[in-house]
């Protein structure tokens, strides 16, 4: 858990670098990230290293008027099984490089959405080019990054990607709190 903590950080603090957002901008963006053990089962995946659910808060109402929407809040799953079986697989891979990229990504899918750049119920065409770019910009936020590994799991992911598709990280579709 340290280590997934550790590549948090790193990741967080990369990706607000990177779009220049202030600490209260990014913390505006309402967002968490969760480890398997957080997971109720319809958040966990076989399929993917994370995903991503919005929870959509319900319109507040304020002295009579209820025209203010609540903010929508998404919850970064993190599937450690997956995780865990793409490093015993894969010998190259180490778990820090890989949870930073996995969560850059994840990071990257959040300011996306909070800035209406994309919907988060896109088609699935669109979900891909989605994704493509998703990689590309996780790419570029951590190429500076002096961790070993990196780059190999940057590459890794883009292979996978050809392979897979949408399927390495499901976005899945807007869940209401009840
Ligand atoms: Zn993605």
């Amino acid at each position: 858990m340290d280590v997934v903590n550790e590549a948090v950080v790193l990741a967080e603090e990369m990706t607000s670098n990177f779009y220049k957002y202030s600490t209260s901008q990014w913390r505006r963006s309402r967002y968490d990230i969760r480890t398997l053990k957080d997971l109720v089962a319809e958040e966990i995946t076989d399929h993917a290293f994370a995903q991503i659910l919005r929870y959509v808060a319900p319109p507040v109402e304020i002295e009579g008027d209820i025209s203010m929407r609540g903010l929508d809040y998404y919850k970064i799953c993190l599937q450690d099984h997956v995780i865990l079986g793409a490093l015993e697989r894969d010998p190259t891979l180490a778990l820090f490089p890989l949870v930073l990229y996995v969560v850059t990504h994840e990071l990257v899918h959040v300011v996306r959405f909070s800035r209406f750049e994309r919907s988060f119920d896109a088609f699935p065409t669109q979900r891909r080019e989605e994704e493509v770019l998703v990689h590309r910009i996780t790419s570029e936020i951590l190429r500076e990054v002096p961790i070993d590994g990196v780059k190999r799991v940057s590459d890794a992911y883009q292979e996978a990607l050809l392979i897979e598709g949408v399927l390495l990280d499901k976005l899945t579709d807007a869940a209401s709190q009840s």
